[in-house]
């Protein structure tokens, strides 16, 4: 539970499994995380809950997200949400972003008596879960269970609505009792290199891959999360695909089951290459080494002079990591720091703009889904303090 950033109630939900009361150990899954069903299948467990819980004396870690797994992922497709109190009637909540913070917010909020409108730039409900996380690793099925569970439930969703241009933030700050923003991170980084505008961007590619025509040969730049699911995507449509990568294996950011994951898929790497100039026909890297400073300092990685050489292929995809947009916060009165970033309680409250929220990957950076679903409950429990209403997702009795 404390390895876990949603402090998913491990115990009571292993005695109820082991009764056999499945739906009550789903509910209380769902209540406590309203994305279990996912989480459970895409969390980095190594990271959190892995080796938390151990077996008796011989210490074996227990694979509690197989369990949670088992459990949710029926569960998930026979909730109707329900409003659990009549206190809230009449206070309207608007969330920008129907990815997991909405998800999650839309769950506890129409749960706790809001009404609740989801506003999002993309068509359908599930932000990265749909347009980035490739099927092969999540089946989109979880995600049109939100979709119907909400639209069964009477929650308004709006799609294609990007907020910045075809409704500002004040706007809806003045229409809704409370604004919630959920709107992730997906301003891609750039290389700085020339020639850079005939890459594609990987999180475009991974929107809509079947869009693309690849190509034989595909070369995949970066060491992240996206960049496996953009690389073994670009193998599954038929490219010979490798990862170019400037660092060592140990320095990669991806989840190393990803990298062992893409591998399995055919994909190859090169490490130590930095790119330095895209061409129609390819890219020009140059080599890189890492420099271990006299002092014992930090192992620093540097480019090697005179190491050039053109590496081909028919198709270029970036994925050097990501950023929020705080574009729509441009003419309010949110109030920036010196990053450019807006300044918020810590439970996300925007200062300058009193009934604001900023949760998940739009305020911590590119995180993952549970440290999104995590931050949500943050922003949601002081919501509902501002409407003098406590909350409790789960009964502890
Ligand atoms: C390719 C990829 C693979 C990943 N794999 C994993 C994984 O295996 N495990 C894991 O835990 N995490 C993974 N992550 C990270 C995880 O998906 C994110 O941390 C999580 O989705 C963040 O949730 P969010 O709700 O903050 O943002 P998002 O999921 O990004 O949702 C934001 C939503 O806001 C909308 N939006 C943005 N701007 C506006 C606007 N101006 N107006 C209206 N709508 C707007 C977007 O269209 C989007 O639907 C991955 C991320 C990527 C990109």
């Amino acid at each position: 539970m404390q390895g876990c950033p949603v402090h998913t109630p491990i115990p009571e939900c292993m005695l109820l499994y082991r009764q056999g009361k499945l739906d009550q150990a789903g509910e209380l899954l769902l209540r406590n995380n309203p994305l279990s069903a996912v989480t459970s299948q895409v969390c980095d467990w190594k990271q959190f809950c892995y080796g938390h819980c151990v077996l008796n004396v011989k210490k074996v870690p227990v694979r509690w997200y197989e369990i949670e797994q088992e459990i949710s992922e029926e569960y998930l497709f026979k909730h109707h949400l329900e409003r659990r109190s009549r206190e809230l009637e009449g206070k309207r909540v608007a969330l920008v972003g129907a990815g997991p913070v909405g998800i999650a917010a839309a769950f506890w909020l129409y749960e706790a008596g809001a009404d609740v409108t989801l506003l999002d730039a993309n068509p359908r409900i599930g932000g990265v879960l749909r347009y980035g996380i490739p099927a092969f690793r999540l089946d989109k099925k979880y995600v049109d269970a939100y979709e119907k569970m909400f639209a069964d439930a009477g929650i308004v969703f709006k799609g294609g609505v990007e907020i910045g241009k075809d409704l500002s933030i004040s706007e809806l700050a003045s229409r809704y009792d409370a604004v919630l923003v959920g709107a992730g991170a997906e301003k891609p980084a750039t290389l700085h290199i020339p020639g850079e505008e005939k890459a594609v961007q990987a999180l475009s590619f991974l929107k809509d891959p079947d869009a693309y025509e690849l190509g034989k040969k595909a070369i995949v730049i970066g060491g992240g999360n996206v960049a496996m699911d953009a690389c073994r995507t670009a193998q599954r449509l038929g490219a010979e695909t490798w990862v170019y990568y400037r660092k060592t294996f140990e320095n990669m950011p991806a989840n190393p089951v990803e990298v062992e994951e893409a591998r399995a898929d055919g994909v190859r790497f090169e490490v130590f290459e930095a790119p330095v100039e895209v061409k129609d026909s390819g890219v020009v890297f140059r080599k890189c080494e890492n420099v271990v400073p006299e002092d014992g300092g930090r192992v620093v990685t540097r480019i090697i002079d005179g190491t050039d050489h053109f590496v081909e292929c028919d198709t270029l995809l970036t994925a050097i990591s990501e950023k929020p947009d705080f574009d729509l916060f441009q003419g309010t009165s949110a109030v920036m720091n010196e990053w450019g970033w807006p300044v918020t309680s810590e439970s996300g409250q925007v200062e300058g703009l009193g009934n604001v929220w900023v949760a998940g990957d739009f305020i911590l950076g590119p995180k993952t889904v549970v440290e999104a679903v995590a931050s949500a409950r943050t922003a949601v429990s002081s919501i509902l303090a501002t409407f003098a209403v406590g909350f409790q997702p789960v009964d502890t009795e």
